[in-house]
């Protein structure tokens, strides 16, 4: 088991084995960009294999953190505890035995080694990220949400409206909502 911090990961030696030769790596306080919205509030961490196939490498490991975000229901910091799957092909740029390019337009989508035989895992650590954080997170499992009538958050803190503290209009609303006659008186 190898511990790093940088994400770059030389694999020529792997790639000179044989189909099923494999090495573990352990993953602590990594942190990437994510995206605009998402920040970790815990660095990464985790451990992955990476195995000798036959036509390049399988990726394959569990990573761990907190993303720090936003409720999607009353729009409080959020925190998230996430468990994110890394699963992925690696196919080489360059055959480690004869040192040639390989023909990189037959698999154009296909994650690739560099030409120096490196595994950069920081794309494929975002992308695992990414599609494990929740689309609407909440801020815990019993957000109240906002206030339909003042737009404050529920809960603690918000004081309870009288009926007369409410906008006339928002009155009138109200009993066209409840009454469906309304327009008639
Ligand atoms: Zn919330
Ligand atoms: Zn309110």
């Amino acid at each position: 088991m190898t511990t790093r911090s940088e994400l770059t990961f030389p694999m020529a030696r792997l790639l000179a084995e044989p189909a099923g030769a494999s090495r573990r790596y352990e993953l602590r306080d990594i942190t990437i960009p994510l995206d605009e919205e998402l920040v970790e509030a815990t660095p990464i961490s985790g451990e992955f294999g990476v195995a000798r196939t036959n036509r390049g490498l399988l990726v394959d490991g569990t990573l761990t953190t907190v993303l720090a975000t936003e409720c999607s229901r009353c729009l409080e910091p959020a925190r998230v505890e996430l468990t994110a799957r890394l699963s992925e092909e690696v196919l080489p740029s360059i055959d480690v035995t004869t040192g040639q390019a390989l023909d990189r337009t037959v698999e154009p989508d296909v994650v690739r080694l560099s030409d120096h035989h490196e595994l950069d895992l920081e794309p494929l650590l975002r992308e695992a990220i990414l599609l494990a954080a929740p689309i609407a997170p909440l801020c815990g499992p019993d957000c109240p949400g906002l206030c339909i009538e003042c737009g404050e958050r529920l809960g603690a803190g918000h004081r309870a409206h009288d009926a007369d503290d409410i906008d006339p209009r928002l009155v009138a609303l109200r009993s066209f909502r409840v009454d469906g006659d309304a327009e008639n008186g």
